[in-house]
């Protein structure tokens, strides 16, 4: 359903390729490079004006693109351009975070019209509520009556075709009917994704990068938890029953820390946001025990306020002015996400790996051990030089993402047998 088209090789168009198929060419190369002429559609996507020239006219009558300034031309009539119609269709997306959730109003462009924000609500019925409260109150926004539906991301397994969370640990919800329920509350088509999926397709579909080449390639969330968006093939990987993709639960260490997930020693136990914090806070109890021996464990233990002030910014602040254990923790994290990110590269091959959440802020220090644990424990030249990029636009992305999940079915590829 939501599989991209490559715009730089897709199959030569032809008399016989389905009219469908060409619609949808035509919209993902207007979504890829703008506006473009007619003359251009016939000229890149190889067939004769005639045929574009109907395609446009049946795009033009659906609404789904419309003519736009016109291009320069040497000489002679200069060609009217075309683009998609954006500015006047609405997405809400709603991102579901640990600690906060965030909705946006959107146009069909990324463009934000309107935001609201809230505390997560731990209670899945009452989260839901409030979601749906929110989400009326951005429709009631002037000029939003052509929303096209509702995107929610969330972070853990979800089935995305009946929009129920299975599980999702770090909130601690199980079976949560979250499509059904707000679709009843909102009367509007309602999308739900994992949150890494998310973020995959908002790489896709939004992307910073016009052009990108992004069908083969993994968005790695290391945040609260850590999730894994898998893009094959230009399209997302959601397994058969849509577990697909908890590199987050692999294990490291049996004997491992605690993990969100019940058991111990996970990739996430390993290089969460809190697992961070906690390397630094035992890491400086125990210097500060080799300064002063004597002192006894425990009695520096960090008070809860402490603990609740630090974050992986805090860690790269902090290693910024000099702090060699905030350093060192970050580092260290740098050495478990090798760890992980190696087993990701040896189990698929992507192309490359963008990573977006907390870590990003300690990537200086994170970066070079990863990247030794990465060649040390890939077994091929090219799987160890497998470029990983920091994505600069986390959390956003993630809200991107839920429009996305709007957005995409309307220029996608329709699925082929
Ligand atoms: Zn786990």
């Amino acid at each position: 359903m939501n599989r991209k088209i490559d715009t730089q090789d897709f199959q030569r168009a032809t008399r016989d390729t389905p009219r469908e198929v060409n619609r949808r060419i035509i919209l993902a190369l207007m979504r890829e490079r703008g506006p473009i002429s007619r003359a251009d559609l016939a000229r890149t996507m190889g067939v004769p004006r005639g045929m574009i020239t109907t395609l446009v006219r049946e795009l033009l009558e659906k609404g789904l693109i419309q003519e736009g300034g016109t291009a320069h031309a040497p000489r002679g009539r200069r060609p009217v351009l075309l683009q998609l119609r954006s500015h006047d269709r609405f997405a809400v997306g709603v991102d579901i975070r640990t600690r906060r959730t965030v909705l946006t109003l959107s146009d069909f462009g990324g463009e934000e019209i309107a935001r609201e924000e809230f505390e997560t609500l731990r209670n899945p019925d009452t989260e839901l509520q409030e979601v749906a409260s929110r989400v009326k109150a951005l429709l009631a926004t002037a000029g939003a009556e052509g929303c096209e539906g509702v995107g929610v991301v969330v972070p853990g397994m979800v089935d995305s075709r009946t929009g129920r969370v299975l599980n999702a640990p770090t909130l601690g919800w199980r079976d949560v009917d979250l499509g059904a329920t707000l679709e009843a509350r909102l009367g509007r088509t309602v999308y739900v994704e994992r949150d890494a999926v998310a973020c995959a397709m908002a790489r896709m579909w939004l992307g910073e990068q016009p052009g990108e080449r992004t069908r083969d390639f993994v968005y790695l969330i290391v945040d609260e938890g850590v999730g894994v968006g898998l893009i094959v093939n230009g399209q997302p990987v959601r397994g058969r029953n849509f577990t697909a993709g908890e590199f987050g639960h692999i294990p490291l260490d049996l004997e491992g820390p605690p993990c969100s997930c019940g058991q111990r020693g996970c990739f996430e136990a390993f290089t969460s946001e809190s697992a961070t914090v906690e390397r630094y806070l035992a890491t400086g109890s125990q210097q500060r025990r080799d300064a002063e021996p004597g002192t006894e464990e425990g009695a520096d233990a960090p008070t809860a306020p402490e603990r609740a002030h630090l974050s992986v910014l805090e860690l790269a602040n902090r290693a910024r002015a000099g702090d060699v254990a905030a350093a060192e923790a970050l580092s260290e994290t740098g050495r478990y996400l090798g760890v992980g990110m190696a087993a990701i590269i040896n189990a698929l091959n992507p192309a490359r790996i963008v990573v977006g959440g907390a870590i990003t802020a300690g990537w200086e220090w994170a970066e070079e051990r990863a990247r030794r644990e990465i060649v040390a424990r890939t077994l091929t030249p090219s799987a160890a030089g497998t470029p990983f990029l920091v994505d600069p636009c986390y959390p956003e992305t993630r809200l991107r993402g839920a429009v996305a999940l709007v957005v995409a079915p309307a220029f996608a590829a329709p699925q082929v047998a």
